[in-house]
This record gives structure tokens, C-alpha cells and sequence, in this order.
């Protein structure tokens, strides 16, 4: 008899389980059986072919309503539609006329593909199928494999459906007695059923109301796993001793307070008196700094960091880019005035050497800071992952803020912390709204504080949409409202989605033939570059005017020289990428042109813009785009034109990603254990497994006495720090 651990060519045989592993990384019974079915065809029901989205992997029941066969530039092409009574599909094949004898009008089958479109109209191309035997009865044939429901799993073209399906009844079949980690107090609460039925359920099940409810009870396993997990996790870091980080006299941040040209918002206030409590703790702050752009973020960290170096610590604050990295410590640099001691070697003046570090320092400078911070001369360095790079040491590391949290890993905060003697106390700081329960699963091992007002006498950013499509002229007017905006002395920014585009244009006729192979071939749709447009613009619309560039592909050392030119005001116009997503501040900027808009999400182009309207004139914000009046994209930029309110924003956005987007790569893997919970869907059952995970661990933090959820949680702990090892 097989358990959950048994490993699939046990059972299975070497090829099938191959072929498991190749499409879905599933190599053992338990991971077979957590691959889900999406929904149940119910016997004798033909799929809804109206209800099939593009794109979507798709195994339908239908009926062949007509085959014709053709041929076209010397290829045949076997096309058959099949039908549910109502809507129709067509299924292409090419150069497989043979297949005609099989595919005849009127016979039932399962057919299984990605959805696409040709000439307007959905289809499969080269569709897996398997006819129901001709003449037997649709009804007895599927119940051959499966009961009165026929599970639709996800599927790719190697392994269909119902390949699917019969390798998960073999290892149900083979799977004997399994204990249930789930203590069976939480069982019969919510009645469900117990582990091993609801496999059988879920897979198999009687009726749609167990399937359900073996997926509830599925589900909550899952939330409750991670709560547990997280609860845990809190409780470790509650369990390190750190050093407190109080200073006697905290004379940095007086002097720092002491220059600051405005008083702290209610806000700012309110986070930096929470931030003093946890560092005056024993255990390490782990605390999450939201707030949109512009909120005074970066403002409450430096005053944080300058309390740790008062306290005799070291601070690190960590960019998620080159840009960004030097843009903080120009910032930072500004802010401290005289109380910045900039590269010199053991000085004796009051003050706090700051320093920045990044990959592209020659080693010479490199090598010298990392002497610098391994003797404590310098208080707070500023960089990006360079700085978590081999042969850092710090003396004694307090502090580690992370800048924009959605581009760093939780693994990578980890990485950090062992360089430090004590664990340091961690503020991570994201411009990007956390909906409530994300915050309670993905970041659910941080404290949330939130900056929910912007500094007063921030003045609006104004949002139009110009689409090229309905009105090619108003494109001209928005480059003439820059040309006005520069006369004025403001500066603006130009942001396009590509670099440059691939060299490789496809002629018309690559494309006709790419269409007729139904292959993909919208890779080489061209988009708005920077290396295309900027020329473009200095010479035409923007003639005379100072045009700059600026994208991940330059050196650093240009970027920063670019970057430091514009924040000077010595460039009208800078043409780039989205390198100028977050936290980039140059007041004077006054106006932004987004080409291709509908290119970007909806949060980002809201960061984007962000960079405008930080000064003291209103900030213009035009969002271009080709997008079709009725599409979804225009309708994604009209909203981002009729409100600045980034939560709703973040919404809108949120409901229109993919949820493995949302959590991020490292919780998104293809062995992520959250296969049923979603995220931004479950709210009520993620809030009761929180309850739950908190009344376990209050009496028994260890799980002493329930050893099956212990082992269960330590596996999830392994695959966690596995996913961790894969990547770095
Ligand atoms: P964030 O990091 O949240 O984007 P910053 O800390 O960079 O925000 O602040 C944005 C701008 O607002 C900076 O120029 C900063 O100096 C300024 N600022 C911060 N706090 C205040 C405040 N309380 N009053 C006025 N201006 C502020
Ligand atoms: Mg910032």
C-alpha cells in the first residue's frame, strides 16, 4: 500500500510519472492529489462552449457537427466544428488529414487545448482528443473512468484531462489509511470531512455538495497551515534577544529634526513613536511601513536609522534599483547637510558617515567601504542587493530598511539578517497598498503601519487619458502642452514600456504564415521605445528642447549622472523606462507622458505618475494609448484618470491580476502549497484559520500534542526554504 509520500513511478510507471513531473512538477501521491480539479462536466451535459475564455487550457464534452478538409499552400488543413447544440468551436489541424476517417460528424468526444483565435473566432489548434467509442452510450463510456462527474483538471497538451484523471484514481486506489493532521475538534466543528475522503471527494465526488465541501475543508487547510506557520514565525522573532536601540542622547536625530524644513503629518507622528517602542524592545521590530508615494516614508526611516546610530548602531537601507539606491542617498545626503560625513577615513568631526554601495563601485571603493563598515565608521550605507553580496560584514548592524518590500523576497531580508551580531530590527517600507488579508498571509509575519495622509500643501496630480486611436491629433497638442510646460521652467517626464524593440521585423508574410500555424507571434508586436522615440522627439515634436535618456541598460554611472542632471534642472525633458517607477523626486518635474499606457498595471502607472506634482505647481499626468475605446485597458486607464486614491486603485489592479502576481514569485512557485486559497477571495475563512492558528498555538506553540500538524508544518517550513535554495 502506498502513502501520501510514495513517490509516483511506484505506481504509475516511469513514463507517465515523467510526463507528471515535466508539466507540473508533481512527482509524489500527495502532490498528485493536491492537483485540483477546476470544475466537474456533469454526465450527459456537453460543455458550455460559449462560457470558454482565450487562452485558457480547456477540455471539453462535445459533438462533431462538421468536418471539411482543404489544403493551402501546399498544406492540408483538417477543420472540424463541434458544437454544445448552442455554441460553436473550431478545432484546426494541419498536414493530419488521416485524422478524417476518425473525426466523423455526430460522434462525441473530449477535446483538450488552449483556447486561441484565428480570423476573430475561437478555437483549439491541434487538439488532444478521445473519442466516446462510436455507437456506445456517452453516458456509460465516461462513467467507465470517472462517477456521474467527470473532474476537469488543469491540463497541457501532453498531459490531457483525463490522462490526468486516471492517474489520480490509480493512486487513490493505491493510497491506504492516512492520518489527518487536522485535529478532529476542527473537523466536526465544520463538518468536514475527514483528510482522506476529502481527496476522494474532490477528486471523485458523489455529489457537487461533498466536492464542495471536501474543497472548503481543503482550502482551510491551507489558510490554517500558513497561519500557523506565520503565528510561529512571530513567536520566534518574539523569542530572539536583540539589543534594544535607545540612545542616551539622541543627538542626531535632534539635529536632524532641528533642520527638517516641516513638521511631521499626524501620521509620521504616530509611526515614530511605534518605531521607538519596538527598537527600544529586546526582540527585533519587524514592522511594514505602507503609504503612498509621497507619504513621508523615507522621512520616518532616516529618523529611525539616525536613532540607531545615536544608540552606537549601524543602519543599512536597502533600494530595490541602482537609481533609486543613489537617489536616496542624495536625499539623505540633503536632509543631513553638515551632518553628513562623506568618504572621509576616520574622522573626528561630529556627524555620521553615510555611504553608498552597489554593484557597479569599482572594487577598489568597494573594498574600502566594506572596511569602513566592518569597523564601524560608517553609520548608515545605502545600495541594493550588491550590498547583501559576500565579504560585507558590519560591526554592529541595528537596522535593516528595506525600500519598496514587493521587490524583495523574504529570503533575501534573511540573507541580511545573519550578517549582523545581534538580529537587527527591520522596517520594510511599500508604496503599494496591502489589502487586508494579503497583508494577513503574505506578510503576515510583520506589524502594519500605515501613512494614510499625504503632507499637506501637496498639490493634485491631473490625469487625462489621450487616446490616439479616437483623436491621432490630440497626440500633437500633448506634445505641445511639453513644449508650454518646459517654457514655463518645469521639467517632464517622457516614459515609454521597451528599451529598444526586437531587431526582428516580422514581414507581412511571416505573419500570415505565424497566423495560419495559429503559432504565437504577438511577441514581435512592436511598442513605443525610448531608444526609438527620443530620437524621434529631439528631432520632430520636441526640437530644441534638452532631451535626455534613461533606462536599465545604461551604466550606472551614466544613469546617475543623467538622474542628477535632471534633479538639477539641466534637462527639460527625460525619455525613459520605468527605472523612474518609485520613490524618485524631483520636484520641479511637472509633467509626465505615458506612451503605451495600457502597457502597464494600473498600481504602477499610479506610481509613475506619482513623480509629478511633488513641487509646488499641480502635476499633469497624460496616459497615451492605442488601445480601442470599449476595450478593458482604456476602461483600466479611465480609472486611473478619475481617482488618486491608491487603495481603490490597488483594488481594481489586484482584482485583475493573476493571484500568484499578487504574492509575489517566492509564494507563487509551482510547488506553492496555496493551490485553493485565494488570497483576495477568501477573507472570512483566512480570518477564522487566523483564530484558530492563534487558540492552537496559545496552549501549545510547539504542537506537542498534535504531532501530525507539527510534521506537516515542518514540511511546509522545508519546502519554503527549499524554494529559497532553488533560486539563490
Ligand atoms: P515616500 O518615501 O513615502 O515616497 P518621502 O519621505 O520621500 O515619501 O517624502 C516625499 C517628499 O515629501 C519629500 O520631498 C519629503 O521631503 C517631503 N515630506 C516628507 N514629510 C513631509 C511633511 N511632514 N511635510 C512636508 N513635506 C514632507
Ligand atoms: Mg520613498
Amino acid at each position: 500500500m502506498a502513502t501520501l509520500a510514495t513517490r509516483l513511478p511506484n505506481i504509475l510507471g516511469d513514463r507517465t510519472a515523467a510526463v507528471l513531473e515535466k508539466s507540473f512538477g508533481i512527482t509524489t501521491i500527495n502532490e498528485l492529489l493536491r492537483h485540483y480539479p477546476r470544475r466537474y462536466v456533469v454526465r450527459g451535459e456537453l460543455t458550455d462552449i460559449s462560457k470558454l475564455l482565450v487562452d485558457e487550457d480547456v477540455t471539453i464534452l462535445a459533438e462533431i457537427e462538421a468536418v471539411k478538409l482543404r489544403r493551402a499552400n501546399g498544406k492540408s488543413i483538417l477543420e472540424v466544428v463541434v458544437t454544445d447544440g448552442s455554441a460553436k468551436l473550431s478545432l484546426t489541424f494541419f498536414n493530419q488529414a488521416w485524422r478524417e476517417k476518425d473525426l466523423k460528424t455526430g460522434r462525441v468526444g473530449l477535446f483538450a487545448g488552449k483556447v486561441g483565435v484565428f480570423n476573430g473566432k475561437r478555437q483549439l489548434s491541434h487538439p488532444d482528443f478521445q473519442l466516446i467509442p462510436d455507437g456506445e452510450n456517452v453516458d456509460e463510456a465516461i462513467a467507465e473512468f470517472a462517477g456521474k462527474f467527470l473532474p476537469v483538471y488543469p491540463a497541457t497538451s501532453k498531459l490531457p484531462s483525463w490522462k490526468v484523471l486516471q492517474c489520480v484514481k490509480l493512486a487513490l486506489d493505491s493510497l491506504e489509511d492516512i492520518p489527518d493532521y487536522l485535529p478532529e475538534e476542527i473537523t466536526k466543528q465544520h463538518k468536514y470531512p475527514n483528510l482522506k475522503t476529502a481527496f476522494e471527494e474532490i477528486h471523485q465526488p458523489s455529489d457537487l455538495e461533498s466536492a464542495e465541501n471536501a474543497r472548503q475543508r481543503l482550502t482551510f487547510d491551507e489558510a490554517l497551515l500558513l497561519q500557523i506557520l506565520l503565528g510561529q514565525r512571530r513567536l520566534e522573532i518574539e523569542g530572539l534577544s536583540t539589543r534594544s536601540r535607545t540612545p542616551n542622547s539622541p543627538f542626531l536625530v535632534a539635529e536632524f529634526e532641528e533642520n527638517l524644513p516641516f513638521s511631521y503629518t499626524k501620521g509620521q507622528i504616530e509611526v515614530n513613536k511605534q518605531i521607538e517602542l519596538d527598537l527600544s524592545r529586546k526582540f527585533p521590530m519587524h514592522r511594514l511601513l505602507q503609504g503612498e508615494v509621497g507619504s513621508g516614508k523615507t522621512v520616518v526611516a532616516l529618523r529611525a536609522m539616525l536613532s540607531v546610530v545615536d544608540s552606537g548602531g549601524q543602519a543599512v537601507l536597502l533600494a530595490p534599483t541602482e537609481v533609486l539606491a543613489q537617489q536616496h542617498f542624495r536625499t539623505i545626503n540633503k536632509i543631513l547637510g553638515d551632518l553628513a560625513i562623506i568618504g572621509s577615513l576616520g574622522s573626528n568631526e561630529i556627524g555620521i558617515q553615510v555611504e553608498l554601495l552597489t554593484g557597479s563601485l569599482p572594487t577598489s571603493k568597494k573594498k574600502e567601504i566594506h572596511t569602513r563598515l566592518a569597523n564601524g565608521e560608517i553609520g548608515i550605507v545605502i545600495g541594493t542587493h550588491a550590498l547583501i553580496s559576500e565579504g560585507v560584514a558590519f560591526s554592529d548592524l541595528g537596522l535593516v530598511v528595506v525600500d519598496e518590500q514587493h521587490r524583495f523576497g523574504v529570503e533575501q531580508r534573511d540573507a541580511l539578517k545573519v550578517k549582523a551580531k545581534y538580529p537587527p530590527h527591520l522596517l520594510v517600507m511599500t508604496a503599494t497598498p496591502i489589502p487586508r488579508t494579503v497583508a494577513m498571509t503574505v506578510f503576515g509575519d510583520l506589524d502594519i503601519s500605515t501613512l494614510r495622509e499625504l503632507p499637506s500643501g501637496r498639490v493634485p496630480i491631473n490625469t487625462h487619458v489621450v487616446s490616439v486611436l479616437e483623436k491621432p491629433l490630440f497626440l500633437a497638442r500633448a506634445w505641445q502642452r511639453v513644449r508650454e510646460e518646459v517654457a514655463k521652467g518645469h521639467q517632464v517626464y517622457v516614459v515609454a514600456p521597451r528599451i529598444s524593440n526586437p531587431n526582428k521585423k516580422l514581414s507581412e508574410r511571416e505573419i500570415a504564415a505565424a497566423r495560419l500555424l495559429g503559432e504565437e507571434y504577438l511577441d514581435n508586436e512592436q511598442m513605443v521605445a525610448v531608444e526609438e522615440l527620443a530620437p524621434d522627439l529631439a528631432t520632430g515634436d520636441l526640437k530644441g528642447l534638452k532631451i535626455a535618456v534613461l533606462h536599465g541598460r545604461q551604466p550606472s554611472d551614466l544613469k546617475e549622472q543623467t538622474m542628477a542632471a535632471f534633479s538639477q534642472g539641466q534637462i527639460d525633458v527625460l525619455i525613459a523606462t520605468t527605472v523612474i517607477e518609485v520613490g524618485v523626486d524631483v520636484p520641479n518635474a511637472s509633467m509626465m507622458v505615458i506612451m503605451d499606457a495600457d502597457r502597464f498595471g494600473v498600481s504602477q502607472l499610479h506610481q509613475l505618475r506619482g513623480r509629478v506634482g511633488r513641487g509646488k505647481v499641480a502635476g499633469l499626468c497624460l496616459l497615451v494609448s492605442n488601445a480601442s475605446e470599449e476595450s478593458q485597458s482604456m476602461q483600466r486607464l479611465n480609472a486611473v484618470a478619475s481617482t488618486l486614491d491608491g487603495f481603490e486603485l490597488a483594488r481594481i489592479d489586484l482584482e485583475q491580476r493573476k493571484e500568484g502576481d499578487v504574492l509575489g514569485k517566492s509564494q507563487s512557485g509551482g510547488k506553492s502549497h496555496l493551490r485553493l486559497l485565494r488570497v483576495l477571495r477568501d477573507e472570512e475563512l483566512i480570518d477564522r484559520a487566523k483564530e484558530m492558528a492563534n487558540k492552537i498555538l496559545s496552549i501549545d506553540p510547539r504542537l506537542n500534542r498534535l504531532p501530525e500538524l507539527r510534521d506537516e508544518i515542518e514540511k511546509l517550513r522545508i519546502d519554503e526554504a527549499a524554494r529559497f535554495m532553488d533560486k539563490s
